[in-house]
């Protein structure tokens, strides 16, 4: 497959790594001018290396109002104006409700769920002037089943599947053009996962994959696969729903 998104612009933010890495590049090869975004900016730089072409990075906070208001800029400046928003970037720190410190948990929900809003304030505008396009939104299978050690991160994740819910019902109304979905990635194998690895060695991810009916934890490209058809007109009657990649996780 490839060329399903020739012509159209995507943002997507956490390019530096895992999913948000895999995603840029595959929407990348499927014709889409990318801008990859990362508050680590040399690494999204390593992404636009391996994409051989059509890549603009930015350095970028998600947390941060102002540099969402420059990258949608730089981004609708680009070639066909945004169309294609993936809300990606995302942190994962370890803590109970008992351990987790209030700036543990606003960080986590500054990242993971205050990120979306203001990309998705930031971005609309642009994209519903563009004639509109899509939004995907990386929530987790963390919002759909409590995880005791991942208290704000359940908190977060829970918040970006419903607000996600919200931007269809919005733009609809307001005869945008705009769908919006939720994507759920199980355990998939990502930097994301090093603090566990580290700690407890390969066990980390052997007990992650027991607990998946496919028997093994996912890779990133076959997230990326979810958020490329979320992204393409092979979805275009998907909007307002969630995908969950989890190897059959939630089936129990
Ligand atoms: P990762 O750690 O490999 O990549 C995350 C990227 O986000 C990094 O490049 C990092 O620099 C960037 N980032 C972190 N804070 C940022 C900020 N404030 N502003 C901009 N960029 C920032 O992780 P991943 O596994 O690829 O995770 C991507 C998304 O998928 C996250 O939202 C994560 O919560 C979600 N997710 C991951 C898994 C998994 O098991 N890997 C499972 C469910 C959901």
């Amino acid at each position: 497959m490839g060329g399903r998104l020739e012509g159209r612009t995507a943002l997507v933010t956490g390019a530096g790594s895992g999913i948000g890495r895999a995603t840029a590049l595959l929407l990348a090869q499927e014709g889409a001018h990318v801008v990859a975004t990362d508050i680590d900016a040399g690494a999204a730089e390593e992404t636009a290396s391996g994409a051989g072409g059509s890549m603009t990075v930015l350095a970028h906070d998600v947390s941060d109002a102002g540099a969402w208001e420059r990258a949608v800029a730089a981004a609708a400046g680009a070639g066909g104006g945004l169309s294609i928003l993936v809300n990606n970037a995302g942190i994962a720190p370890k803590a109970t409700i008992e351990q987790e410190t209030l700036e543990g948990w606003r960080r986590v929900h500054e990242v993971c769920l205050d990120s979306v809003y203001l990309g998705c304030h930031a971005a609309l505008p642009a994209m519903a002037a563009g004639g509109g396009g899509s939004i995907v939104n990386i929530s987790s299978v963390a919002a759909l089943r409590g995880v005791a050690v991942y208290a704000a991160y359940c908190s977060a994740k829970a918040g970006v599947h419903m607000v996600t819910k919200t931007i269809a019902l919005h733009c609809g109304r307001r005869g945008y053009n705009i769908r919006a979905n939720s994507v759920h990635p199980g355990p998939i194998d990502t930097p994301i996962l090093d603090p566990d690895r580290e700690r407890f060695g390969q066990r980390a991810i052997d007990a992650r994959a027991e607990a998946i009916p496919l028997g093994r934890i996912g890779r990133p490209e076959e997230v990326a696969q979810c958020v490329a058809f979320l992204a393409s007109d092979d979805s275009s009657f998907v909007n307002g729903t969630e995908l969950v990649v989890d190897g059959g996780f939630c089936a129990k």
